[in-house]
This record gives structure tokens, C-alpha cells and sequence, in this order.
């Protein structure tokens, strides 16, 4: 099994509560979410920063960003959603494989913005 924790999913090696996927990426619920519905969008093969990414896998990955926004808002009745990536350790980042997080927002939840996130 893999020593990444999002590979171990991609793999099924773990559970994961997967809401979407793509031949490139998959979806599943964080499991200490920030906001009931906060999920995570990650491309199926390993790389630690976004940067490294190649262009194919990023398209594809924002392309599933982009289906679910929506979709999470709707689910969870959301207004809004902060979408980010905590890239490198320096900016918050704790799982070295790509994940961007889709965080539901309710007006007048006393939440943080995204640049508050990582700091
Ligand atoms: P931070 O924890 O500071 O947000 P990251 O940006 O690296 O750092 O986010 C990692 C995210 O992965 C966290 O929101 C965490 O709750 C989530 N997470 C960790 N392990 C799992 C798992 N097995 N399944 C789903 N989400 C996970």
C-alpha cells in the first residue's frame, strides 16, 4: 500500500467517501471537514505541489473543481464555497499530494476567508 494517504484512496487501499471522479481526478468528503460538505478534489497520480502538475491532470482537475462547486453548494445549501490549495508545507499544507479544497460557506458562518487559512 502506499505511503500516501490520497494515493491509498485513488488506489481503493482505504475507504474514501468518493463524490465524483474522472480518468484524471477523483473527489471524496474531507474526513475533518471545516464545513459539513467540505471536500477534496486531487489528481489520481501523485505529485506533491500544484506547479508539478502536469497540463492535462491540471485541466482535468479544475474541469472536476468546476462540476462540483455547484453541486456541493446545492447539496449542503451553501451561498458560497472558498476554493484553495495549501501549496507546500510552508502554506499549510500536511498531505504532500495535490488536494484542492472546496469549503461550503453560509452567510454569517463567522468563517475565515482562504488567505486566512494557511496562516
Ligand atoms: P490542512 O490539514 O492544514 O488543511 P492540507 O491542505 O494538507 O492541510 O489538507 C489536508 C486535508 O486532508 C485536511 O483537511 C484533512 O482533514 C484531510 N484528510 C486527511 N486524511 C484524510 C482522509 N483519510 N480522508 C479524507 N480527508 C483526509
Amino acid at each position: 500500500m502506499s505511503d500516501c494517504i490520497f494515493c491509498a484512496i485513488v488506489d481503493g487501499d482505504i475507504p474514501g467517501r468518493i463524490v465524483h471522479e474522472t480518468d484524471q481526478s477523483l473527489a471524496f468528503l474531507d474526513a475533518n471537514p471545516l464545513a459539513p460538505g467540505h471536500t477534496l478534489v486531487v489528481p489520481k497520480e501523485h505529485h506533491a505541489r500544484l506547479d508539478e502538475v502536469p497540463a492535462d491532470a491540471a485541466a482535468d482537475l479544475f474541469a472536476a473543481v468546476n462540476d462540483l462547486v455547484p453541486r456541493v453548494e446545492a447539496a449542503v445549501d451553501a451561498d458560497a464555497t472558498n476554493v484553495g490549495i495549501n501549496n507546500g508545507p510552508a502554506a499549510g499544507q500536511e498531505v504532500d499530494h495535490v488536494h484542492v479544497h472546496i469549503v461550503p460557506r453560509f452567510e454569517g458562518d463567522g468563517g475565515s476567508p482562504i488567505h486566512a487559512v494557511a496562516g
